[in-house]
């Protein structure tokens, strides 16, 4: 048993990312959403473009106005209108202005803006009431990014803000990684699929709908792959099927002790190399990560790496966040934040646990003027219940060596997939 920081590490080194050509596709800018350049983007433009207007007032050459005051104006001959969006006609002589609007080009002559509260219009004519700083309000060419410099890093991932930036540059396709494939297998005699009527002793197989979900939450493709009964055959059938079609194959269930937990065994056989059997953590304890290579295989990745995860639900979930999801992002060519995020918590109630494994309870943080303060989910926290799983936004940490955590001590509490 490996601690979780020491797993994660371990993890995270196993972990073969996209190849930025390999695994290139090139997407529309509308279709981006989450998704991961492979590439720099190296700016088509200058930003701004040209020289333009803050505010709404008068172009105007420095030197005309600098002595202006309230008592002794300025006066200038207004010599045209510049709206947003039509380039300047004329050129401001010695004695001239340009009425100019937010976002206008700077017409040639002028060099700086004076605002529309410290002018006065008459006819023709502006009167300059105050002398402004030298290239007041004048935003200036390249004066925030210059042309040919890396707009977005390779390895950016891209949500609202980069989408701005991309559109504005007018970058209408961008290069991305393609998703990971993640493939999902269930095992386990007892396992019916949702649709089917229960028969006693049977189990409905939930981890392959919830991990389906989390790893389309995380921006991979689910390959869905039903249930295996625990037969070895079929098992290891199954699991080369599952390696031959992704980068990434989560399997639940099978990897404890008991009679017909296969799975590690089914790995051996086929040539894996078992990195990972069990981490101190609970819910979560067996978990088997391994790295297999993928003979016919996935277009790209030579090896695939493999999490067995544990059956129960909630710890299958637990091992998810707190393993498999910085995988995947790292898999998925995010040059940066795979970890999980940690944040400090008040505890809102007395928390406990065994302290021989780090503890996960799950729960909700809300934020508040003092802090996040975490509450822990109410009824059952065995393992087996994960009924009042739904709605955790967070999971409290107990650490290991820790038995108790009081009622509004401080604690650590991950956010899962945030
Ligand atoms: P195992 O790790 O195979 O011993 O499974 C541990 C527990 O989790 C057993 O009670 C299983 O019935 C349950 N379980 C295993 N796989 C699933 C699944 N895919 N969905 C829901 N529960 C499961
Ligand atoms: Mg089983």
């Amino acid at each position: 048993m490996i601690p979780a920081d020491v797993a994660e590490a371990e993890i995270l080194g196993l972990v073969a990312p996209l190849h930025p050509e390999r695994d290139r596709e090139v997407v529309p800018l509308s279709q981006a959403m989450g998704r991961i350049l492979t590439a720099p983007i190296p700016s088509p433009l200058d930003f701004p473009h040209w020289d333009n207007s803050a505010m709404d007032g008068y172009a105007v050459r420095f030197e005309d106005v600098q002595h202006a005051t309230a008592a002794d104006p300025a006066t200038l001959t207004v010599i045209e209108e510049i709206p947003a969006g039509k380039p300047p006609q004329q050129t401001v002589e010695p004695g001239q202005a340009a009425r100019i609007l937010t976002g206008s080009m700077v017409p040639d002559g002028a060099d700086t803006i004076v605002i529309q509260e410290e002018t006065q219009r008459q006819g023709n004519h502006v009167r300059i009431l105050a002398a402004p700083q030298p290239q007041a309000f004048v935003r200036h060419r390249a004066s925030f990014h210059r042309m040919g410099e890396p707009l977005l890093a390779a390895g950016a991932v891209l949500q609202g803000p980069e989408i701005a930036v991309l559109a504005a540059a007018q970058c209408a396709q961008v290069p991305v990684y393609r998703r990971p494939r993640v493939a999902l297998l269930s095992t386990g005699d007892e396992l019916v699929t949702p649709d089917r009527p229960l028969q006693p002793g049977q189990i409905v197989d939930s981890n392959q709908y919830a991990l389906a979900a989390l790893v389309q939450k995380a921006g991979a493709d689910a390959v869905p792959l039903g249930i295996v009964p625990d037969q070895p055959e079929r098992l290891k059938a199954a699991i080369t099927d599952a390696i031959a079609q992704a980068d990434m194959v989560l399997s639940s269930g099978g990897v404890s002790v008991g009679d017909y937990d296969y799975v590690d065994q089914i790995l051996t056989d086929l040539g894996a190399t078992l990195h990972i059997r069990a981490v101190a953590v609970k819910p979560g304890k067996p978990l088997t990560v391994a790295t297999i290579s993928s003979f016919a295989a996935a277009p790209s990745s030579s090896a695939a790496l493999y999490f067995g995860l544990p059956g129960n639900p909630v710890s299958a979930l637990v091992s998810f966040w707190r393993f498999v999801e910085p995988a995947l992002r790292r898999l998925s060519g995010r040059s940066q934040g795979w970890g999980p995020v940690f944040v400090p918590a008040r505890s809102q109630q007395t928390l406990r646990a065994g302290g021989r494994r780090e503890t996960y309870l799950w729960g909700q943080v809300h934020l508040t003027e003092a802090g996040f303060e975490f509450s822990l989910s109410g009824g059952s926290h065995s393992s087996g219940n994960l009924i009042n799983l739904a709605g955790t936004n967070a999971l409290g940490i107990v650490p290991m060596g820790t038995t108790q955590i009081d009622a509004g001590d401080s604690m650590r509490v991950m956010l899962p997939g945030f």
